[in-house]
């Protein structure tokens, strides 16, 4: 038996509580995975919460991260005992997830943790964090270096926020944090942040054009805030679009795009390539300070997912959050 996040829906409703589960009732898959830690990103806040369709069979174990070590394997790739870490490929919304004390999974989706991370730092990276590398790569990509004027990141002390600026502000960026939450500023400096500024203004409408800044932006929010930022970035910068906390709309114009060669670049970590995956990781490895990590981490009990999970789609979780589910894997 293991525990287990389980989320049904039927005639009553839809409902998640916390469960035990028999080890027959896990999913077709070629590597058993004992789960060290898991996690929650704002899209299972979604899931748990079924404010959004994100779960599309049921029952589901929810949980899009997890990191954790190789139990069983038939897979040529791994053996018991190999420590891995699993993000997005729809685990958590077509195929059992994270939030529970096993996962069986295809092990083409599984990627190597390598050091410096530990089980508990890897699942505090989470999807979160490894989209906010996607994003950061996507920038390069794009010739967004440090001596190019300023970076905006938004959502700054959000998940994929918080690893964004940490991540930028070491690369030697001057990274601006949009926020909601003044009083999350001494927490933004400590991540790297030279300047904070406030959200609201960015949610009202705006120009087609305004005065260029950004050199680069990573938002997390879309809708009029992704609108505005587009119309304020510099000559030929680029906005890396991950996420829509703010909205699903884009209420923009193309003047940005046609007058001065902005780019928007759309980054989804769930079907990410391989390749693409590892040069995250291993970017993380390299560009993520571990003391800020842990510094933008809060730990969580099993029993707090489920009212924590309303919580992030609030926007009242600061960083990442990590949840023990058999800590002793390390
Ligand atoms: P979090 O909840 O941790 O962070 C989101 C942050 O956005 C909040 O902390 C808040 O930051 C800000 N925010 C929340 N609501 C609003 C609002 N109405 N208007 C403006 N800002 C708001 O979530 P994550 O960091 O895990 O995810 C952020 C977004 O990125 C989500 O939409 C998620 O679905 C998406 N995402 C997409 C991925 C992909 O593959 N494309 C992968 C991972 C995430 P503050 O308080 O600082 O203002």
């Amino acid at each position: 038996m293991f525990k287990a996040i389980l989320i049904d829906k039927d005639d009553s409703g839809y409902h998640a509580r916390q469960t035990d589960l028999d080890d027959d009732r896990l999913p077709a898959g070629d590597v058993t995975v004992k789960v060290g830690w898991s996690t929650l990103n704002y899209k299972d806040g979604l899931a748990i919460t079924g404010k959004s369709p994100v779960v599309r069979s049921f029952p589901m174990v929810p949980g899009i991260d997890l990191a954790g070590v190789v139990e069983s394997s038939e897979h040529a790739d791994w053996k018991p005992g190999d420590r891995v870490v699993l993000n997005g490929w729809g685990v958590g919304e077509v195929h059992w997830g994270g939030l529970a004390g096993k996962a069986r999974l295809k092990g083409d989706w599984l990627v190597p943790l390598a050091s410096p991370f530990t089980l508990r730092q890897a699942a505090a990276i989470g999807t979160a964090g490894y989209t906010a590398m996607l994003c950061v790569l996507a920038l390069e990509r794009h010739g967004v270096t440090p001596d190019k004027s300023e970076v905006l990141v938004t959502g700054a002390a959000g998940g994929v926020g918080s690893v964004a600026v940490a991540v930028l502000a070491k690369l030697g960026y001057r990274v601006v944090a949009l926020t909601g939450r003044p009083e999350e500023a001494d927490y933004l400096t400590r991540l790297g942040a030279a300047e904070i500024m406030d959200r609201a203004p960015f949610a009202e409408p705006g120009k087609p054009l305004a005065k260029e800044r950004w050199a680069g932006a990573v938002d997390v929010v879309g809708g009029q805030t992704l609108a505005n930022i587009c119309a304020q970035m510099k000559y030929r910068g680029t906005v890396a679009a991950c996420g829509l906390a703010g909205g699903m709309s884009l209420p923009a114009t193309v003047a940005p795009f046609i007058l001065r060669g902005v780019t928007l670049a759309g980054v989804d970590s769930v079907m990410c390539p391989r390749p693409d995956r590892l040069e995250a990781w291993q970017r993380l490895g390299r560009d993520l300070d571990p003391a800020l990590l842990d510094e933008l981490t809060t730990e969580i009990g099993f029993d707090e997912v489920i009212p924590t999970a309303a919580r992030i789609l609030e926007g009242k979780v600061r960083g990442r959050v990590v949840v023990p589910v058999n800590p002793e894997l390390g």
